[in-house]
């Protein structure tokens, strides 16, 4: 929809939408009629409502602040993705255990002691957490986060972690994918 409406068109049908989501028009119908009514008979849906009511849907309509634990490569490449600025989020602080890479900045961010990560979430309201540690580390990492307030994990370590009721974890494991990928071309 943001490109549509980078093209500056005005207005789009559920059979584009379907096309561009490779799902059938009848089925962004469905959804979207799943929470309420968007759509325009004989029009389709105006591109820019939709966005406001996605976003609104989605809770991504106000800024979200995360905490990274572990600036090694991947939470380096994390925290300096322009890609999370441009829809709403922001890595407000780093942090590392690691007494040589204290004190550096990356991506204008200071990285943290772990110490400092209790007071720093509350203080700053921080609401999720993005772990790029080694496995090995994540689950003590995890627990840190939820125990200082955060309510929503991005865990990119490649193993499972569990959290209380009322977290939510979202688990990115890109060696995963790439084996999936490999199993459909192979
Ligand atoms: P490096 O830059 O150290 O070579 P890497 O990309 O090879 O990093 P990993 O070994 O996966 O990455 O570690 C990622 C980062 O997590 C490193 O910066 C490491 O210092 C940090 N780290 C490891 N254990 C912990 C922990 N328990 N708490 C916080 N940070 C940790």
């Amino acid at each position: 929809l943001e490109t549509y409406d980078r093209l500056q068109k005005l207005t789009v049908s559920s059979a584009v939408l379907g096309r561009a989501l490779a799902i059938t028009d009848a089925q962004v119908r469905k959804d979207l009629a799943y929470f309420g009514q968007f759509g325009y008979p004989g029009v389709g849906y105006r591109v820019s409502e939709l966005i406001v009511a996605i976003k609104r849907i989605l809770g991504t309509d106000k800024t979200w602040s995360a905490a990274l634990v572990g600036v090694g490569n991947m939470g380096r490449a994390l925290i300096q993705y322009r890609g999370f600025a441009r829809r709403g989020f922001r890595v407000a602080a780093a942090f590392d255990s690691d007494d040589a890479k204290i004190g550096e900045v990356v991506g204008h961010r200071k990285i943290q002691p772990l110490k400092e990560l209790e007071s720093t979430v509350r203080r700053r309201k921080i609401q999720l957490g993005i772990i790029t540690v080694p496995a090995e580390a994540a689950q003590e990492i995890a627990d840190k986060l939820v125990a200082a307030g955060v309510r929503g994990l991005l865990n990119f370590a490649p193993v499972q972690i569990d959290v209380r009721a009322g977290v939510s974890v979202v688990a990115v494991d890109l060696a995963i994918q790439l084996e999936q990928l490999c199993f459909q071309v192979g």
